[in-house]
């Protein structure tokens, strides 16, 4: 058996990814866009020469037996109902669990973590994003020391509540430089802000105060870093500013989501810091060359620090490229590496999630 072959027996942990929409795209363009991270329409009909997206329909249009067009697969995808549609591409993964963030997509308009389940016929757990909890209380109109509190019991409570990690969009809002800032700055930014998480002082005291409450007996701390969707200003996410929060919380293992164009600069961290681990997902499958990145994590950071994610969000096609993905550009990169490739990929496609999130032997 070629070392592909067996990488496709390995069950995956896909420690970070998304609900899916249980609604089918209106249009084509609509279906574009899921294979995108820019919410601008205009930008949609721009995805079907994107080498990403051919690549990808070709390889759906073989998974689905369907002629090898985005027409075909679209019109493929409608003629099934949605949960039994993404259940044919997500079982074809070969997912033993599934961790969800539960910030994104509103839970009206997705699949429950149950149904997740059902859906990719795996273990599916909820991830905890912390921003999520802050925008809630700041919604109920709670002041700085009612947003503390609310912030630092959700955190406490999590692991009892099933939660198997946190997750942080602080790249998202004002970056990753976090600063220690005061209650006093808060209450500023937040008297300024009215009842959004947008002032710096606001977002960095949250993201503080999470960290706090959950060093005791710390859960994984997910890191959205590098790209994402316009809402980002790309050199604030760079995992390389994490640096004091990393060594301040030094008990608290940090997992770098996603990193391009910074795969090197998480690399880095996860060489020198052993509560740093990183994963390239999002960047597979959306960048044409997902082998280099692969070359780029382990140029520095060991085997036992990278981990497999699909990021996989709304559309059941990204859990699927995602997988397969992976797995070719393991099998290629793998085996130019010293070290037996087959225990390598094991590694980084299975056991490294499975020590760092605690999951129980099968
Ligand atoms: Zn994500």
């Amino acid at each position: 058996m070629g070392l592909l072959e067996t990488l496709r027996q390995i069950p995956l942990v896909d420690h970070h990814a998304h609900s899916l929409l249980r609604a089918h795209p209106a249009t084509l363009d609509e279906f574009r866009g899921l294979f995108s991270e820019s919410a601008d329409s205009r930008q949609w009909r721009h995805v079907a020469t994107a080498v990403s997206y051919r690549r990808g329909i070709e390889q759906l249009a073989a998974k689905l037996g369907c002629e090898a067009t985005e027409e075909a697969v679209l019109g493929f995808r409608l003629a099934a109902a949605p949960a039994d549609y993404a259940a044919r591409l997500l079982r074809a993964t070969g997912t033993e669990e599934l961790y969800l963030d539960d910030g994104f997509p509103p839970p009206e308009v997705a699949f429950s973590v149950e149904e997740m389940s059902r859906i990719a016929e795996c273990a599916a757990r909820p991830v905890l994003r912390i921003e999520r909890v802050a925008e809630e209380a700041l919604a109920e109109g709670a002041d700085p020391p009612a947003l503390r509190d609310r912030v630092r019991e959700e955190v406490a409570g999590a692991r009892s509540r099933g939660y198997v990690g946190l997750k942080t969009i602080a790249a998202y809002r004002t970056g990753l430089a976090v600063a220690r800032a005061s209650g006093e700055e808060a209450e500023e930014a937040l008297a300024a802000a009215g009842a959004r998480l947008e002032a710096k002082p606001l977002v960095d005291l949250v993201l503080c105060e999470a960290l706090e409450a959950n060093a005791a007996d710390p859960l994984p701390v997910q890191v959205h870093a590098g790209f994402g969707d316009a809402d980002l200003l790309l050199p604030a996410a760079n995992p390389a500013l994490l640096k004091p929060l990393i060594e301040r919380f030094r008990e608290t293992p940090f997992v770098l989501l996603h990193c391009y164009p910074y795969v090197r600069e998480a690399g880095w961290l996860a060489h020198v810091y052993p509560n740093v681990f990183f994963d390239v997902s999002l960047t597979i499958p959306h960048v044409a060359r997902p082998a280099e990145m692969l070359r780029q994590a382990l140029e520095l950071a060991p085997v036992s620090k990278l981990m497999y994610a699909s990021d996989a969000a709304r559309a059941p096609e990204l859990f699927f490229l995602g997988a397969l993905r992976w797995r070719e550009a393991l099998a290629d990169v793998l085996p130019e590496l010293p070290g037996d490739s087959e225990a390598g990929a094991r590694a980084i496609l299975r056991e490294n999630a499975r020590a760092l999130y605690g999951v129980e032997p099968a």
